[in-house]
């Protein structure tokens, strides 16, 4: 296997499937079976999920509520995905864990550092709910600072789209797909990957990200691989 640690980032709003809001089942158990080939195959994993399926702080901002009100309602959605995706993963045969950054003891365990790298080498799936546990940011800036934290080998961000394009390829027709970009060429060409404080992060400590198609079965399993699927931004 190509890596032996790895940090899914999924986002919120890929739980929807064909919705417009919350979560689909099928589509949790179709993640959750992607997870598993690649469980299956001894690599650690760890999530972190989104919340944008059921809230997001800005957006609440956008309609005059306070900013950080709203984050908190975003961090808080972040952690019902995640026993959402716990529970789904559990079902498919799966030992996982449920780590929130802001603390809700009855359902989650504290972010531990230490304690989620144990879990990661017993080969349970160790899932981030709560973001960073601060107003302000994102969940790709948790995914970044995680797996940094937990010293994987690379964030896989899995989208509805199969990589980086020149432009929007849901706009615009002729775009083109990047298999490798740099940082900076990322930066100069103005692309979108991730939010800037999530992507510098990961720049500045040279962690590479993927992005891929999550939607296409297998598409997991083959990077771990080895597979050039989706597009790879590195040094
Ligand atoms: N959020 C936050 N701090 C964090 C991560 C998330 O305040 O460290 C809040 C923020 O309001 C955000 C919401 O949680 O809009 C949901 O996260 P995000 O928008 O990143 O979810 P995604 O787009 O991945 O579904």
């Amino acid at each position: 296997m190509q890596y032996k640690r790895i940090l899914l980032k999924l986002s919120g709003e890929a739980l929807m499937g064909d919705r417009q809001y919350g979560i689909d089942p099928k589509r949790l158990d179709d993640y959750a079976k992607e997870i598993k080939s690649i469980v299956d195959k001894g690599v650690e994993v760890a999530i972190v999920i989104g919340g944008g399926n059921i809230f997001r702080g800005i957006a609440g901002a956008s309609k005059g509520m306070d900013r950080v009100q709203g984050d908190h309602m975003g961090m808080l959605a972040t952690v019902i995905n995640g026993l959402a995706l716990q529970s789904s993963c559990e079902d498919n045969g799966m030992q996982t864990r449920l780590q929130s950054a802001i603390k809700i003891n009855e359902v989650a365990e504290p972010f531990i550092r230490r304690k989620a790298i144990r879990h990661l080498e017993k080969g349970r799936v160790v899932i981030f709910g709560g973001g960073t546990g601060n107003p302000y940011f994102t969940t790709d800036s948790a995914a970044v600072l995680r797996a940094i934290e937990m010293e994987a080998d690379v964030i896989l961000k899995g989208t509805r789209v199969d990589g980086i394009y020149t432009s929007d390829p849901e706009q615009n027709t002729d775009a083109t797909k990047f298999d490798f970009i740099s940082f900076e060429d990322v930066l100069r060409k103005g692309l979108k990957v991730m939010d800037t404080t999530a992507f510098t992060l990961s720049q500045e400590n040279e962690l590479p990200i993927i992005v891929f198609d999550m939607n296409t079965p297998g598409n997991l399993l083959r990077i771990i691989s080895g597979e050039k699927i989706g597009t790879k931004v590195n040094l």
